[in-house]
């Protein structure tokens, strides 16, 4: 195709011209392509836990060891600090047991609303009928 095929790719690290590209991998949090030099040199650091990240809910800067994987249920990319981590957690928690709309404490019985009604987390009976009611 036109330009844009021809176009050489750069390194996102060093900013050096590729000609044998690299896909960092996912948990480095790279945007990518990597140069073979700066492709070794993460999967070293990353091994050898020096490998700096930033967390993905503050934005500082933390040794990969310090750095804690999200659970699947959170939907999100990259690593958490410890501090973003149990924030987090906490925040999930009580998305859990509280309705999202009305914010009440859900008893046993709680409801999933449906994907079109754009809402996160759970619900209580009330609003769900209310929800069904409105989007008919
Ligand atoms: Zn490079
Ligand atoms: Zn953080
Ligand atoms: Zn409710």
């Amino acid at each position: 195709m036109g330009l844009f095929a021809k176009k050489p790719a750069v390194c996102t690290v060093c900013n050096k011209e590729i000609t044998h590209k690299h896909k960092p991998k996912r948990e480095w949090a790279l945007e990518g392509p990597l140069c073979t030099d700066c492709y070794m040199k993460t999967m070293e650091q990353y091994y050898s836990g020096t490998y700096k990240q930033k967390c993905a809910g503050c934005g500082k800067v933390f040794k990969i060891t310090d750095l804690w994987e999200p659970r699947w249920q959170w939907e999100m990319e990259g690593l958490l600090c410890k501090a973003c981590f149990d924030g987090k957690e906490v925040d999930f928690k009580q998305k859990k047991e509280f309705c999202s709309i009305c914010g009440i404490k859900l008893s046993f019985f709680r409801y999933n609303p449906k994907n079109d009604w754009k809402v996160d987390g759970q619900i209580c009976r009330k609003c769900w009928d209310e929800k069904k009611e409105s989007s008919r």
